[in-house]
């Protein structure tokens, strides 16, 4: 079945130019609403703003899920793509250069995730207005994913109808199917020194920037820092942010550092966070005042996302690897240095692959959509929804 090229195309114009920062997507929920609502949806099968409790205070909607019956008895599926984008794309006007879609001025785009929406839009409209034969659908839109996947970690399997798999859409570049990704945890060292005068007194003082310096010099000497390649344990560590002190006569008695670590391996990502522990634990300890007290450090881990990998006997990914030559695109699946919806969902039990939607050159101000990579997208999904 082919897709209707030119109403994909103004899906995608359309989607380009709706507002919809992470936290604040109604805007552009109104509009795939909209979209779906004129190509035959039931308003009974939409549920807005899903799972909205569980989010961040200031997010002003949930999760947007629609619930496609199926015409043919076969295993729930469900297609995912977020629906915000990051902040260099707000205020984007999307316009045609020949085959690419490019930001007007000094914008992003807002490719990622737009195109990957209006491809998600553009199937369901197919199959809606031809009435295809079908499993029963699920299209979970999700929100606030770029600023820590906020909407897949408030999704309940049991809200999509329990669907048997999921492809989610989403990305930048042109790859295959994402089977696996990293895993991350995020840290947040407070350290406790003892504040004095810096000049009348600095030996009764513990300086937490001192410990902290020693503890990430510590750290990188030891090969924690930046690219990690330590024989079995590989992955990533960085720190982020340093905030402390008061006033520069004052010994430094408090001060947060806060940094992540990567890693494909769950049991490397454990190891390089309990490094850095060790390294801030180990800094307050040594540093000590004149009464022989010394600093303290709180370590607070966050797992951001685990790493997942799936197996090529999985049933999604034979689905895709059957699906991608039909609509042009070439059968392959690859690991990606990335945390995506896909992380939260695989997690949550439900075996996801991701692909892009011909988005390229995310969270920048070249962004562009190539349209072709795009059109294949929208074709693709519309082959896993009524072919595999
Ligand atoms: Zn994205």
């Amino acid at each position: 079945m082919k897709i209707n090229e030119n109403t994909a195309i103004q899906n995608l114009m359309d989607l380009l130019a709706a507002k919809g920062p992470s936290g604040g997507e109604g805007p552009v929920a109104e509009v795939v609403k909209e979209k779906l609502l004129s190509a035959g949806c039931d308003p009974k099968w939409i549920r807005e703003n899903v799972g909205k409790k569980k989010l961040p205070k200031e997010f002003t909607l949930g999760n947007l899920i629609v619930k496609i019956p199926g015409t043919i008895k076969a295993p729930r599926i469900m297609f995912s793509a977020h629906l915000d984008t990051v902040p260099i794309c707000q205020g984007a006007v999307p316009i045609r250069k020949g085959n690419l879609i490019a930001p007007k001025g000094k914008t992003g785009l807002g490719g990622d995730n737009r195109a990957s929406v209006a491809a998600v839009v553009t199937m369901a409209q197919t199959i809606l207005k031809n009435d295809l034969p079908r499993p029963p659908i699920t299209l979970l839109f999700t929100v606030g994913e770029e600023n820590g996947l906020h909407g897949a970690k408030a999704f309940e399997p049991s809200e999509g109808g329990n669907p048997a798999m999921c492809f989610n859409l989403d990305g930048s570049g042109e790859r295959g199917g994402v089977i696996g990704a990293l895993g991350a945890i995020r840290w947040v060292a407070k350290i406790h020194g003892k504040s004095t005068h810096a000049a009348v007194s600095p030996e009764g003082g513990v300086s937490a920037v001192i410990i902290a310096a020693n503890a990430i010099a510590d750290a990188k000497a030891k090969g924690y820092f930046g690219r990690i390649d330590k024989g079995a344990i590989k992955g990533t560590a960085n720190v982020g942010s340093i905030r402390g002190g008061e006033a520069d006569n004052q010994v430094m008695d408090s001060l947060t550092v806060t940094g992540e670590c990567r890693s494909h391996n769950p049991a490397s990502l454990q190891k390089i966070s309990n490094a850095w522990k060790t390294a801030f634990e180990k800094a307050a300890r040594g540093v000590k005042n004149n009464a022989g007290e010394c600093g303290s450090v709180e370590f607070i881990t966050d797992s951001d996302y685990r790493s997942f990998k799936l197996k090529a006997s999985e049933p999604v990914v034979k689905c895709f690897l059957k699906a991608a030559p039909r609509a042009g695109r070439k059968a392959y699946t690859q690991v990606i240095n990335a945390g995506l919806d896909a992380n939260i969902l695989n997690e949550k039990g439900i075996p996801t692959i991701t692909f892009d939607a011909g988005n390229h050159h995310a969270h920048d101000l070249n962004e562009y959509v190539d349209i072709p990579r795009y059109l294949e997208a929208c074709e693709l999904a519309t082959v896993l929804a009524t072919e595999v």
